[in-house]
């Protein structure tokens, strides 16, 4: 059995509009102090899902029914 504990970090921007935040925590990063610069990973719901349909149409181009299977099952 697993000690591994994950413990919920405040997204660090306080807009609560990125793809990863959800109700003011983020769920892509371990660690969200990024003093007083605003985080680099920060992408909107819409860049995200803009980002993730190019992402599919390049695996439909490469036939990669693998990878479409693996991670994007809920999208088909
Ligand atoms: S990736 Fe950055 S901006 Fe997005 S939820 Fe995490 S801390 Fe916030």
């Amino acid at each position: 059995m697993s000690n591994i504990v994950f413990r919920a970090m405040r997204c660090s921007m306080k807009t609560n509009d990125c793809a990863s935040c959800h109700d003011g925590f983020c769920t892509a990063l371990r660690n969200t102090d990024f003093g007083s610069k605003n985080c680099p990973f920060y992408r909107s719901r819409k860049e995200q899902t803009e980002a993730n349909n190019k992402i599919m149409e390049q695996l439909k181009e490469r036939k990669r029914f693998d990878l479409i299977k693996k991670y994007h099952t809920s999208n088909m």
